[in-house]
């Protein structure tokens, strides 16, 4: 899966409700004073899966999309959404009462300037913007002469009738095993990190289940304990979360690490360190405006800026490490049984994409160890395949004919977090599609061979895996890669290969190399591979170089590439990853997958 794609699927959406429930929302504002109110897709951590109780965005609108935002003002609602989202949005709001606005073309701010109404009352939960988000937006509306006015408990959560609870699911010790080092060390080294600031307040949850070796499952794909953490000089950690989800074992060890408290007394607990005028580093991507405010309102000093942790928790250590390889080789076994038995299941031309997408969730329950998929499977036949953050419904489900067929899938397993794409030919693929293939493969190809100094970012390699569609006036729209957590996110920061990557790479991260190529209405072609960035040896270097490992272990479609198109290391490159692959997975395999992956993998 890409960077900042993805989906999320609540059952709380009803288009037809639209109309009625902005209605009860209207008459709540009414009674508090207020003409309007902004809506974001968000919970109080800014977390990628959110909690249903948190999808007030799909309550009230209809629109499930895993970015948007509505704002309702006295006489208009407009529902923002970026381009992935044109065509869902239309189909699942009421447009008769909500406009849908290209955020592209028409940010947030500019819609208020341009039809907020002077001293309209716009109301905004703090606890689910960042402060950023709130200073844009407050700009936006005092130069429409509005105001903008941050509400103490939501009014969309007072009409919202059915509202889910908060999630409860048991948080679960992440063991020594995969984590590499304890959560006692992790602490220490996070308060020796920080410096200028007396203390940092953790409230970005992944990094939370990081720093104290906790795994949970209160959002979906993602094994998090909604959680937050207070990291101060000379205090015992403290560990927001809230008690019924921790078991008496849990909670010993725990507290032989830091207080455990309610999430709720986080923020009094800010006002106190703010009248004791601390300065404390607060995460700018996760900490949410109202607890800012908790500590500014009373006197301390909000630092914004990144959290310590987050690169950490990037660089794996040889724990995690071993556990990455150990995860992909499993996968790798699932992925296998999967493309030996769609090269069966393709041929009578009825397969579907849903059918697709089961039949390797099974091989991948089948391997005993499956915790969740790690985001829902992009599964896409013919111009489906094109739509790069494509999600298969019933309505959409394409059979799978001759073409091509592309699937973007991954796993979580407690030893490591998976994601890997392939696109397989159906039938005898057309001469332009090979060529693209074989692009996007030697663009593939260029990232798993780089060879980079130490200090280089992700941007700066970017252009490896395009140099090939370059040549031929093409290019693909998304980031190269992303980073990946362990156990953890699927998407994960702040390392990235894309024109944003700033952050230099360094041993032990984990990113994904997924160059791509779509032709819109027709097909589309991605080749995913997770690499890990690990020191290069290099005869005679005068710097210190680094280069990758790729993790992931799968054939690559050979019917789909022209072999007159790669040069004499790039064909080594390709029998050498298959003539691995072959070796690692083969003794893994029942004898009829173990002779198609030696076909599948033979040497060009
Ligand atoms: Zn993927
Ligand atoms: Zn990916």
């Amino acid at each position: 899966m890409f960077e900042s794609l993805f989906q999320s699927f609540t059952e709380t959406a009803d288009p037809s409700q639209g109309g009625a429930r902005l209605g009860l929302l209207r008459e709540e504002l009414r009674k508090r004073g207020l003409q309007g109110f902004i809506v974001p897709r968000a919970d109080e951590q800014q977390n990628e899966y959110v909690p249903p109780g948190a999808e007030r965005l799909a309550w009230l609108t209809g629109f499930t999309g895993s970015a948007g935002l509505a704002i309702v003002l006295g006489d208009r609602a407009g529902v923002f959404i970026d381009g992935r989202y044109t065509i869902q949005v239309r189909e699942q709001v009421d447009v008769r009462v909500f406009t849908p606005v290209a955020i592209a073309q028409t940010s947030p701010e500019a819609w208020i300037e341009a039809h907020a109404s002077k001293a309209e009352r716009i109301g905004y939960d703090p606890a689910l913007h960042t402060p950023g988000q709130v200073r844009r937006l407050k700009e936006a509306a005092t130069n429409a002469g509005a105001v903008l006015v941050g509400v103490e408990d939501n009014p969309l959560d007072a009409v919202w009738a059915d509202r889910p609870q908060a999630p409860l699911a048991p948080v679960r010790l992440h063991p020594k095993r995969f984590a590499g080092e304890n959560a006692a060390r992790k602490l220490k080294r996070i308060g020796e990190a920080l410096t200028r600031v007396d203390g940092l307040v953790v409230s970005d949850p992944h990094a939370v289940a990081w720093a104290f070796n906790i795994r949970g499952q209160d959002v979906a794909h993602t094994p998090l304990p909604l959680a937050f953490a207070l990291i101060a000089k000379g205090r015992r950690p403290v560990l927001y979360v809230e008690p019924r989800k921790l078991d008496a074992a849990v909670r010993a060890a725990l507290e032989s690490l830091a207080d455990i408290a309610e999430p709720a007394q986080l923020a009094r607990d800010l006002a106190t360190m703010g009248e004791e005028g601390l300065r404390l580093r607060f995460d700018a991507s996760t900490a949410s405006a109202k607890l800012v405010h908790a500590l500014e309102g009373a006197g301390g000093t909000a630092d914004l800026g990144v959290d310590p942790i987050a690169l950490m928790k990037a660089r794996k250590n040889s724990a995690e490490l071993k556990g990455a390889r150990a995860a992909h080789l499993r996968d790798g076994v699932a992925m296998t049984r999967f493309l030996a038995w769609f090269a069966q299941a393709s041929k009578g031309g009825k397969l579907t994409e849903i059918a697709a997408a089961q039949a390797l969730e099974t091989f991948r329950r089948e391997t005993g160890k499956l915790k969740d998929v790690s985001f829902p499977s992009i599964s896409g036949a013919g111009p489906n395949s094109a739509l790069p953050h494509y999600r298969v419904s019933e309505a959409s489900n394409r059979t799978i004919a001759k073409g091509m067929f592309l699937i973007d899938s991954g796993a979580q397993y407690e030893d490591g977090t998976t994601d890997i794409t392939r696109t397989l030919a159906v039938g005898r693929p057309s001469a332009e599609m090979r060529d693209r293939f074989t692009r996007v493969l030697k663009g593939h190809i260029a990232i798993a061979r780089a060879i980079f100094p130490k200090g280089t970012s992700g941007a700066q390699i970017d252009a490896l895996a395009r140099v090939p569609l370059w040549q031929a006036g093409l290019d693909f729209d998304h980031g190269t890669g992303h980073g990946v957590g362990s156990y953890l996110s699927v998407h994960e920061g702040p390392q990235r290969i894309s024109k944003m990557g700033m952050t230099a790479l360094e041993p032990g991260m984990i990113l994904s190399n997924e160059p791509g190529y779509y032709k819109a209405g027709a097909w589309g072609i991605r080749i995913e591979n997770l690499i890990v960035v690990q020191k290069a040896y290099v005869n005679g270097a005068e710097r210190d170089m680094l280069d990758f490992e790729t993790l992931t272990l799968a054939p690559i479609d050979l019917a789909l590439v022209d072999v007159k198109l790669l040069s004499v290391e790039e064909k080594s490159w390709l029998n050498a990853y298959h003539a691995r692959a072959r070796k690692e997975l083969s003794p893994l395999l029942d004898a009829p997958t173990k002779r198609w992956l030696k076909e599948a993998t033979v040497k060009i």
